[in-house]
């Protein structure tokens, strides 16, 4: 972690993790996973009118109305597990969440994912030294899946669609390709805004927002130009890291053709590798130690399986090879 502390994390709602969570990472914000708790919604409601509370955006007011409005429609006041819901609203409530970084995250399904493709090469039955090679070959496969993805990134350049071409164009240089898409997708949006008002004042401007012919809710941007920092109600900033197409459109109004810096998060950009690169150079050991030390430790597991019948001294050996390993080739 070289050092830093989480600032968010997303769990499935066990109980223990909770209480590690609060203990260990004090100041991290938790979240629980909204997969897990959509199935709760079905299993213990049977209806997802719940889920627009979870998972939009609205001021605290807003929210308490639309749950409130939801129990009544579905007659479940006096369910316990909607009171319990109630109660942890700040743990799952997009309304609660949007100050907090997440990337985007709101499920454990990136993780759950890994669990499933680490177990197309995992079974009980592996021995120890068989583990770490199919650990490795795992490893191996991700790590060539990245690759590729590094190599479509520099290598391809998307077809411009969007109205906005010269900031769209921008986008493609500086973003990874799949968070290219995402922002591309907000340049679109921005298409289906109309501006409502514009109040300029003596250091910034407020513009309101709301989409062409549907609905009433409204979204202010407020935009200082000496400092180039948008501020916008919606929050998606704060949350992904990514500008919002209210963002878009205040620079469509100011003629701007780049996304300015401010907007710009190094983690989902092209150079993002540089600079975690540099920030972990000190600690990472050279790749032929990694090597010396693995090889040596998986050469003593198998030595002292398949010859020292099982005994207390097998065991200790196995578990100080196993955190030999640890400590060496994966770099804690
Ligand atoms: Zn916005």
């Amino acid at each position: 972690m070289h050092g830093k502390c989480p600032i968010s994390v997303v769990t499935d709602g066990d109980r223990a993790m909770g209480k590690a969570i609060s203990l260990v990472m004090p100041a991290a914000v938790h979240r629980l996973c909204s997969w897990h708790l959509e199935r709760n919604v079905q299993t213990n409601v049977g209806d997802s009118g719940f889920t627009h509370c979870m998972l939009t955006y609205m001021t605290e007011s807003e929210f308490e109305t639309q749950w409130l409005k939801a129990i009544e429609t579905f007659g479940v006041q006096q369910n316990e597990w909607v009171k319990l819901m109630y109660c942890k609203r700040k743990l799952w409530a997009e309304t609660f969440l949007r100050n907090t970084f997440f990337g985007g995250l709101r499920s454990t399904q990136r993780f759950e994912s890994i669990n499933s493709f680490l177990n197309r090469f995992l079974h009980r039955r592996l021995k120890l030294y068989e583990f770490m090679n199919h650990i490795d070959k795992a490893m191996s496969r991700l790590r060539n899946n990245e690759m590729k993805d590094d190599f479509d990134t520099i290598n391809e350049h998307p077809v411009l669609v969007t109205h906005l071409l010269q900031l769209e164009k921008h986008a493609a240089e500086v973003y990874t390709r799949n968070t290219f898409a995402w922002v591309r997708d907000e340049i679109k949006s921005e298409a289906k805004l109309s501006i409502l008002n514009c109040v300029d004042d003596m250091d910034s401007v407020t513009y309101t927002f709301k989409k062409f012919s549907v609905g009433d809710k409204t979204w202010n941007v407020r935009y200082t130009p000496s400092t180039n920092i948008f501020k916008c109600s919606c929050k998606m900033f704060n949350t992904t890291g990514l500008p919002c197409s209210h963002a878009f459109s205040v620079m469509k109004a100011m003629n701007q053709h780049h996304i300015p810096e401010t907007l710009i998060l190094q983690r989902w950009t092209k150079n993002a590798k540089d600079v975690s690169e540099l920030d972990s150079s000190s600690t990472v050991t050279a790749p032929d130690v990694m090597q010396l030390a693995r090889s040596a430790s998986l050469q003593m597991i198998y030595l002292f399986e398949t010859i020292i019948p099982s005994t207390m001294l097998v065991r200790k050996m196995w578990v100080y090879n196993f955190q030999l390993y640890v400590n060496v080739y994966m770099g804690h």
